[in-house]
């Protein structure tokens, strides 16, 4: 796989998957997720929650 990773030490794109040609850091996804779906959900779970609540008076 020709799949990019970013250095999460000094930033360098490599295509190592496993450690970092130039300075031996942990190399990771270049570009992660700001906030996952599921934190999304959980936030609608909780509105619904509330909303529950209110009926349930
Ligand atoms: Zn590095």
């Amino acid at each position: 796989m020709n799949q990019l990773h970013k250095c999460v030490k000094c930033s360098t794109y490599t295509l190592e998957d496993k450690e970092c040609p130039k300075c031996g850091g942990k190399v990771g996804d270049p570009t992660p997720p700001k906030y996952s779906p599921e934190d999304k959900y959980g936030k609608y779970r909780r509105k619904a929650k509330k909303k529950a609540r209110i009926h349930s008076k």
